[in-house]
């Protein structure tokens, strides 16, 4: 039967048409890596936009080339990701927290013809460029008059797009067509290459906005903090045009009273990012007094957010926290723990309880948990399993790997390891490979966390597995202390009686002055294994 409505491909740069044509005005409003604060709007993104693909295919770049960006959250690299998704090329954003030798050999592995850069990242292409073996030309994204002498073949952006004008159609896409990349972070082996279409970008943009997820409008001034490097940027490139939302970019300056200053200065109304964020803007608001009065919803998402965050951003500042999961590899939102009727009679512990799930999923995430056997687990909120997930924005494969990374009905398995509630509230209870197997059960070292998040004096906390010889292995929970705090480790483990079951119990507690962080903000585990890894109980030693 022949089909009944219109072919219209789902392509990216379709968004940014419509926001360009419905909400002409609506402000980009970026902090720019040179100091001073830009602002744009998404008709005049639009013009940029197809003035950088104009320019890009003069500089013969085709569909399905790659071409790497290391840059902050701003304008330019936005309307750079739109040039490149206008005719065919692949935005490939690379972690500039990585080392040097990781970023050349992803670079290098994408196969980037061109290399976008900011300012602040001249030195790191100075220092990978003899090893960089695809890239033939870079554009340092300012202008002529902030651009640095650099020892590789370089332009200063401005002046390179001034060599093109905005008279440009967009490629004519399938929708299938690959539209971006990012490396997962990969604990062990090279990273991995996942590949966004068109499709899948322009379905989950479409997901993530809707009320029960971010609940983006057009009424909305959104900050995304999480850089546009980590997880597709949240999909905020796509899904705040596509709501018509304005967006506020922090640029290269993520410190409290940064962060502070665009949230009251440019009356911003929903943010998101990793909970360290958060921890630095609620301690900048403590010792400065400063309130949030026009921000309404804060997205908290990468890791999971400690109690304490939601507590003061829901009690002290009347901000509602939208807990949320989700993985390079899904584009990246599998969750956000927003209020279904069921269970909106909640309130004070019990509300904070709920909110330390990771949330429900959105129309296009299917999810299940099994045992090892890869036996469905129930929906009863007690029974863990390891996660897994389906849907048209999740990968199927790695870059250049025809290995399926799915199971024979689609299942990705996350490496995660959760339990979801009657109400579909999933909650992750560890990483299957930092849960803690203790005779032969399983303790979840988050919980841990968050409990020992919940003591005055602690400020960061993690709890890594050490072998024992009589059950495998056992808790050790290492702290750092608040500034100027010197807590006691029994009066720390005495605040869990009650709360946890007596298994569980960590048996030391260490205090450190740092605790290891991986490039994406997040506790590196592994470094603390290996760091602790000649450690012994007190009893055994
Ligand atoms: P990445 O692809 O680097 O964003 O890492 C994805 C992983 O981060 C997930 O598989 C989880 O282990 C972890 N993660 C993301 N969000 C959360 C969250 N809200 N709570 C706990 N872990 C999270």
């Amino acid at each position: 039967m022949p089909g009944l409505m219109q072919h219209w491909s789902l392509t990216c740069t379709r968004i940014l048409d419509h926001a360009a044509r419905n909400h002409p005005t609506r402000e980009i409003v970026s902090r720019s890596v040179e100091g001073p604060t830009h602002r744009t709007t998404y008709a005049e993104m639009r013009d940029r936009a197809l003035t950088v693909a104009k320019r890009l295919s003069q500089t013969g770049l085709r569909e399905g080339d790659r071409a790497a960006t290391l840059a902050w959250n701003t304008w330019r690299h936005m309307e750079v990701w739109y040039g490149l998704l206008g005719i065919g090329a692949i935005y490939h954003t690379v972690n500039p927290r990585l080392f040097p030798q990781q970023i050349a050999w992803i670079i290098n592995h994408a196969e980037d013809r061109l290399l976008f850069v900011d300012l602040t990242f001249v030195p790191i292409v100075e220092k990978i460029w003899s090893e960089l073996t695809t890239v033939e030309h870079v554009i340092v994204l300012t202008d002529a008059a902030n651009m640095p002498e650099t020892g590789f073949p370089a332009s200063p952006y401005e002046d390179w797009l001034a060599e093109a004008d905005a008279d440009f159609t967009w490629a004519e896409l399938d929708e299938n067509a690959a539209a971006g990349m990012c490396y997962t972070s990969g604990t062990t082996g090279d990273p991995k290459g996942v590949v966004y279409s068109h499709r899948s970008n322009v379905l989950h943009a479409m997901s993530a906005a809707i009320p029960d997820m971010l609940g983006l409008s057009a009424r909305d001034r959104m900050m995304p903090v999480v850089p546009l490097f980590h997880a597709n940027g949240w999909s905020l490139a796509f899904s705040c045009p596509l709501a018509g939302a304005a967006m506020v970019m922090p640029g290269p300056r993520m410190d409290g009273e940064a962060l502070w200053e665009l949230l009251d200065g440019e009356r911003v109304t929903v943010t998101a990012a990793v909970p360290t964020i958060w921890l630095m803007l609620l301690q900048y608001l403590e010792k400065s007094g400063k309130t949030l009065p026009h921000l309404e919803r804060v997205v908290i998402g990468g890791a999971a957010c400690p109690r304490a965050i939601t507590k003061a951003f829901e009690e002290t500042y009347d901000v509602r926290v939208m807990h949320a999961w989700g993985m390079t590899e899904m584009s990246p939102l599998g969750t956000v723990c927003s209020i279904k009727p069921e269970v909106s009679g909640l309130d004070g512990e019990d509300k904070l309880d709920l909110q330390e799930k990771q949330g429900h999923t959105p129309f296009g995430v299917e999810m299940k948990i099994t045992d090892d056997a890869g036996v469905e687990q129930p929906w009863d909120g007690k029974t863990f399993g390891r996660l897994k997930v389906r849907g048209p924005a999740i990968s199927q494969t790695y870059f250049k790997n025809d290995t399926p990374i799915v199971d024979a009905d689609n299942f990705f398995d996350t490496g995660d390891v959760a339990h979801i509630d009657a109400n579909g509230y999933m909650q992750i209870t560890d990483r299957a490979k930092d849960v803690i197997k203790s005779g032969g059960e399983w303790i979840s070292t988050i919980d841990l966390e968050n409990l020992a998040l919940l003591h005055p004096h602690v400020s960061e906390a993690a709890v890594i597995g050490v072998s024992h010889p009589k059950w495998d292995e056992r808790p050790l929970l290492i702290i750092v202390p608040r500034d100027g705090c010197t807590p006691d480790a029994s009066d720390i483990l005495a605040s869990f009686e009650g709360r946890i079951a007596k298994w569980w119990m960590p048996n030391d507690v260490v205090f450190v002055d740092e605790i290891p962080h991986t490039a994406t903000g997040k506790i590196k585990k592994t470094a603390l294994r290996e760091q602790f890894s000649d450690y012994a109980f007190p009893d055994e030693a």
